[in-house]
């Protein structure tokens, strides 16, 4: 599994920075994101760090969006949002920040809630 010890969200996955868990298993985690842009915004990673959506595998992300759906409906049932936005930045052009393929799970809670 592709490891960069500089990068944020390995040290997340190896527990070295602290997170949030909202879901983990073999290949994919998912935690709060820091900066909340809504209530319960949630990251969704995998566990092999790829940069982008330009070098993730098919395999990687087979992996990933098979859980998605699971974490959605997770962040549904404690937020209890009334819609709720994926978001995948790739690229700074594309405001990408950290460069380990993420998928953000942007609960929404109708006009007023900040976002958008
Ligand atoms: P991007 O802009 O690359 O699509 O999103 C990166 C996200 O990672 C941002 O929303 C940012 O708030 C989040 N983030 C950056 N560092 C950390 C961290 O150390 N912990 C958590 N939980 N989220 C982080
Ligand atoms: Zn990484």
């Amino acid at each position: 599994m592709a490891h960069d010890e500089n990068c944020v969200f390995c040290k997340i996955i190896k527990g070295e920075i602290p997170s949030a868990k909202v879901f983990e298993n073999e290949d994919v985690y998912a935690f709060l994101d820091i900066g909340q842009v809504t209530k319960g915004h949630t990251l969704v990673i995998p566990k092999d760090h790829q940069p982008n959506i330009f070098e993730l595998k098919e395999e990687t992300a087979a992996k990933l969006f098979s859980v998605v759906p699971t974490i959605a409906r997770a962040v549904r049932d404690t937020f209890n949002p009334v819609g709720l936005n994926l978001l995948n930045n790739n690229g700074e052009a594309a405001m990408q920040t950290v460069f380990h393929y993420h998928v953000h799970i942007i609960p929404r809670y109708g006009k007023g809630d900040g976002y958008g």
